[in-house]
C-alpha cells in the first residue's frame, strides 16, 4: 500500500514498531522524561518565544481547535476568521457554538489572502484572528506574514491552526508574534492519528490562567499544570506520544525541522515536476507543501480516479468531498514517502491513461 492522503499518512518502519509494543503505564518519571523532551522538541521546531508551553491534548486536530476557542476566547472577544474551506469553516462552526462573535473573511478561490481582503478591518475593535494556514482542503497556503503584519498593527491575538503546515511550510513562531499555534499527530509528524499539539505564548498563557471555560476534558489550565511534571490530566495517548518522541528525535537528528521543511517541499516540486503530460491542473495559486490539489481537465471524475487506484493499483490520493466531489483529488507529500513512490504513482496514472480510465 501507498498512502497519498494528506492524513493518516504512512509512518516510518521503526515509528511503526513502536505502536506495537505493549503500553506502558505512564505515571512514571520515565514517561514524564518522554513528555518533557516532545515539549522540548515542539518548542524549538515551532521556533516559539521563551517561556512558551505545550500541551498534548488525546484527540484530533479538532479537539484542539476546539479548546483553543474555549479558552483563549469568550463572548468579549470579535474576532476575525477566515473561512476559505473546510478547515476555515470549522473555526466558523466553534465560534458560533461558543457564543464567540466573528467576522468571516473569505478570500477568492484557490487564493490565499491579499492586502485588499485584509484592510476593510484594520483599525476596527477586532481582539483575534484564526486562521487554517493551510487550508488543507484545497490546498492553499495563506500569507502568513501579511496576517502577521495585520495583526500587529491591530494588536489582535493570533491563532494559527497549523496542523498540515507544521513541519512542512516555513514558520518561525516568534518572528510571526503567533499566540497559539496547533497542529496534530497524523500530518507532517507522521504518527498515528490521536494526539493534537498546541503550543501557546506567555501572552496566550495569561489568558488561559484569566479565562473560565466550562469543560473540564479541554481546560487548558490543567492540561498545562500537568504538562510542567511531564503528565496529563488524563489517560493519554501513550503510545501515539512515544512514538511522536521517536519521530521527533529522528527529525532532529537529521537536519532539524528546517532539513525536514526542505526535504517535503523538495517532494512537492518533483512531484509537480511530471505532470505536464497528464490531464490534471493545480488549482492553487498559492501552494503549501503538504499537498497538491489537482483538478481533471478532461471531463473524467476525480473521484473515480481515487477509487481505481485504490482498487486496482493499491495507492491512495485523497478525495474531496461535497460540491468537489467530481472536480478535485489531492495529493500528499507528507509521511514516510520518497521520490521512488512518486515515481510509483505517476506511472499509475500514465497506465490509467493507457487503459483510457483518465
Ligand atoms: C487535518 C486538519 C485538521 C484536523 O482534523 P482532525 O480530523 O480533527 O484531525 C484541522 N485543520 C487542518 C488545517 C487540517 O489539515
Amino acid at each position: 500500500m501507498l498512502n497519498f492522503t494528506v492524513g493518516p499518512v504512512m509512518c516510518d518502519e521503526s515509528v511503526l514498531a513502536l505502536g506495537a509494543i505493549q503500553v506502558p503505564y505512564f505515571r512514571t518519571n520515565e514517561f514524564s522524561e518522554i513528555m518533557k523532551e516532545n515539549e522540548k522538541y515542539i518548542l524549538k521546531f515551532s521556533k516559539a518565544p521563551n517561556n512558551s508551553k505545550v500541551v498534548f491534548m488525546t484527540g484530533s486536530g479538532t479537539l484542539s481547535m476546539e479548546a483553543v476557542v474555549m479558552n483563549l476566547f469568550d463572548s468579549s472577544d470579535n474576532v476575525l476568521v477566515i473561512d476559505g474551506g473546510t478547515f476555515g469553516h470549522r473555526f466558523v462552526e466553534l465560534l458560533e457554538i461558543h457564543n464567540v462573535s466573528f467576522t468571516v473573511i473569505r478570500p477568492k478561490f484557490g487564493h490565499s489572502v491579499s492586502e485588499c481582503d485584509l484592510t476593510p478591518y484594520d483599525g476596527k475593535d477586532y481582539t483575534g484572528f484564526l486562521v487554517n494556514i493551510d487550508e488543507t482542503s484545497i490546498g492553499v497556503l495563506y500569507n502568513i506574514k501579511l496576517i502577521s503584519e495585520f495583526c500587529k498593527r491591530n494588536n489582535l491575538f493570533l491563532v494559527v491552526d497549523s496542523i498540515s503546515s507544521f513541519l512542512c511550510d516555513p514558520f518561525d513562531m516568534e518572528k510571526l508574534d503567533v499566540d497559539v499555534m496547533i497542529t496534530g499527530s497524523q500530518k507532517a509528524l507522521a504518527c498515528p492519528p490521536g494526539v493534537s499539539i498546541i503550543v501557546m505564548s506567555p501572552k496566550a498563557i495569561n489568558k488561559v490562567e484569566h479565562n473560565n471555560p466550562k469543560t473540564l476534558y479541554m481546560d487548558l489550565k490543567l492540561a498545562i499544570s500537568n504538562q510542567e511534571r511531564g503528565q496529563t490530566p488524563f489517560t493519554c495517548a501513550v503510545s501515539i506520544l512515544i512514538q511522536i518522541n521517536k519521530r521527533l528525535k529522528d527529525i532532529e537528528a537529521s537536519g532539524g525541522v528546517d532539513f525536514e521543511v526542505e526535504r517535503i517541499g523538495s517532494l512537492a516540486r518533483y512531484f509537480r515536476s511530471k505532470l505536464s503530460e497528464l490531464p490534471f491542473e493545480i488549482i492553487s495559486h498559492s501552494l503549501p507543501n503538504a499537498v497538491t490539489p489537482l483538478t481533471v481537465t478532461n471531463g473524467r471524475s476525480a473521484y473515480d480516479i481515487f477509487s481505481v487506484l485504490k482498487d486496482e493499483y493499491d495507492i491512495w490520493v485523497c478525495p474531496n468531498g461535497g460540491d468537489l466531489k467530481d472536480k478535485v483529488f489531492r495529493v500528499g507529500h507528507i509521511g514516510a514517502l520518497k521520490e521512488e513512490d512518486f515515481d510509483t504513482l505517476i506511472a499509475a496514472f500514465y497506465d490509467m491513461q493507457k487503459r483510457n480510465l483518465i
